[in-house]
């Protein structure tokens, strides 16, 4: 199938991403789960005054699944979910507000030919940042009020492609293929329940849905 290409500046962004070495490569997962959680929001929203969402308060929720045997990393929501378009506007482009900021902190420090990798950990990287622990990532996403879902799938910097797929419900999975361990970075702590708990405590314990581990491999 025929790869769709990155913006530029966002090209730029993932290269980063990829090739980064960023010492605390961790906080990709405050930022999945914050997006997770936004989109919990504003699905729990809707259903104050929208009968048809189906769900009360105590039933949005946030899943990691980690998988050691398939080496993959899954930050699942029962939130809004994406649409194609959305997807294709919101994966594919850097527009985002802390990316944006982040984007011209980036040009004004290289400008000073000073090392980029120190301001990633600063803002909100946003969704990319994912490209510092995984070698592919794959979004599975179904809008609300939609009853197709997407799967948009990239493998960095030279593209991403989208192929309708299936999701029960309205939501999104991003599921992370966690990088082999290198001499210099231990990824396969990003398979490991307690690390992942720990990771968890440090960054998301002020997000207001529940954050729950489900295992894929006993
Ligand atoms: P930001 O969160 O600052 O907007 P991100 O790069 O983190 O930037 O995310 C980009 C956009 O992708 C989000 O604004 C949102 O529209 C969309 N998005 C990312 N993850 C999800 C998700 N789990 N569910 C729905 N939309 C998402
Ligand atoms: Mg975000």
């Amino acid at each position: 199938m025929a790869k769709k290409q990155f913006k530029a500046e966002s090209k730029r962004l993932l290269d980063l991403m990829i090739n980064s070495i960023y010492t605390h490569k961790e906080i990709f997962l405050r930022e999945l789960i914050s997006n997770a959680s936004d989109a919990v929001d504003k699905l729990a929203y809707r259903s104050l005054t929208d009968d048809q969402v189906g769900l009360s308060r105590s039933d949005f929720k946030i899943t990691l699944i980690p998988d050691r045997d398939a080496r993959t990393l899954t930050v699942c929501d029962n939130g809004i979910g994406m649409t194609r378009d959305e997807m294709e506007q919101n994966l594919g482009t850097i527009a985002r507000s802390g990316s944006l900021q982040f984007k011209q902190e980036m040009a004004a420090k290289e400008g000073e030919n000073q090392d980029v990798a120190d301001i990633i950990g600063q803002f909100g990287v946003g969704f990319y940042s994912a490209f510092m622990v995984a070698d592919q990532v794959t979004v599975i996403s179904r809008a609300y009020g939609s009853d197709e879902a997407w799967k948009w799938e990239s493998a960095g910097a030279d593209g991403y492609t989208m192929t309708l797929c299936e999701r029960e419900a309205a939501g999104t999975d991003v599921i992370l293929h966690i990088k082999p361990d290198t001499e210099d970075d231990d990824y396969d702590q990003y398979l490991r329940q307690y690390r992942l708990d720990s990771l968890v405590k440090k960054y998301s314990d002020y997000i207001h849905y529940p954050i729950v581990m489900e295992m894929e491999h006993s």
